[in-house]
């Protein structure tokens, strides 16, 4: 039972308080099925230019990624560089070099067509619909955006949303989207159009998975030292979504379940600079944080 990501493949240089990294290997697609392998197989597809390190695809390939859906082009790759602010809650973009990305025009192989659970990230919403056209038959699909799309393709974004089980967004992005400031009524305006549910990621306030009748919230993990919060939420979205095809089952239990699986994710990539937060974590350290936010939300009624 598979699960299909198709996303940027970058480079990254990011600047926090406690160090910074140049060309360091990042983008969507990347920090999901850096994630997401730890729990279930990755599928892949994105475009990479001639100058990206093959070594760290590798690596990935070896934990259970497959790249088939990978095209290297000729010319140079996506790059995005950032700097974050003193208390890590936000962040600037200093320089998006689209590269080989601005011509992508994603091309799902004849073996990734049928997969379960498919994940869009962040890109063009014609684009994402595009993919959807070419899955066959998908048990859920999911897709994240940004403010760039919900201000220049706003109406491609509202079709997409007609066909697409779950969206995933930070708050900002929600309250964009919505123009609305309550998060709990920006995330009904976004159901109304569409969606069956929605997850609204909130940086060290965790995330909510918002249906029609019911509201969950996991709180994020709390961790004494954070390093780089680049790709938290495509870590949490890798999570998330490999949990549930691992079960083969998107049911409500499952989908609070998975939400778990998705906090505790997002919090190990926090942990270090780029992917490497993810490289060491076994299905130990997974199960021993998974267990850590139960104890963190329970208690006894009197
Ligand atoms: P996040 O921290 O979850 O917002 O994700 C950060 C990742 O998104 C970085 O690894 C970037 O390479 C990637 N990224 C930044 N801007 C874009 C964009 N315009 N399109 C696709 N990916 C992007």
């Amino acid at each position: 039972m598979s699960v299909l990501v198709v996303g940027s493949i970058a480079l990254d240089s990011v600047a926090t308080p406690f160090g910074e990294t140049a060309d360091a290997p990042g983008g969507s697609a990347v920090f999901f099925a850096a994630a997401g392998c730890l729990l279930h197989p990755v599928q892949v597809v994105g475009v990479i230019g001639s100058d990206y390190p093959l070594g760290v695809l590798k690596q990935l390939e070896a934990r259970g990624v497959d790249l088939a859906g990978v095209e290297q082009v000729q010319g140079e790759s996506f790059r995005w560089k950032a700097k974050y602010s003193y208390d890590l809650a936000s962040r600037e973009t200093l320089d998006t070099r689209l590269g080989v990305f601005a011509h992508f025009r994603p091309k799902i192989p004849d073996k990734f067509k049928q997969a379960r659970y498919v994940f869009l990230g962040n890109i063009d919403p014609g684009l994402q619909l595009g993919v959807l056209d070419q899955v066959t038959h998908p048990a859920l699909t999911a897709c994240d955006t940004m403010n760039y799309w919900i201000n220049s393709k706003r109406e491609l974004l509202l079709e997409l949303l007609r066909h697409i089980d779950l969206l995933m967004v930070n708050d900002t992005e929600a309250r964009e989207l919505s123009s609305d400031w309550n998060i709990y009524r920006a995330a009904h305006w976004i159901l109304e159009r569409g969606p069956k549910r929605v997850i609204i990621k909130q940086g060290e306030h965790g995330a909510l998975l918002v249906d029609a009748k019911s509201t969950f919230k996991v709180p994020a993990y709390p961790l004494q030292e954070v390093f780089d919060p680049t790709g938290a939420g495509d870590a949490f979205a890798g999570g998330f979504m490999a949990y549930i095809a691992s079960v083969n089952d998107h049911s409500d239990a499952v989908l609070r379940r998975a939400m778990v699986y998705g906090a505790a994710l997002g919090s190990f990539a926090v942990e270090a600079f780029g992917i490497q937060g993810l490289d060491k974590v076994t299905p130990a350290d997974i199960r021993a944080r998974v267990r850590a936010f139960k104890d963190l939300v329970h208690f006894d009624l009197d």
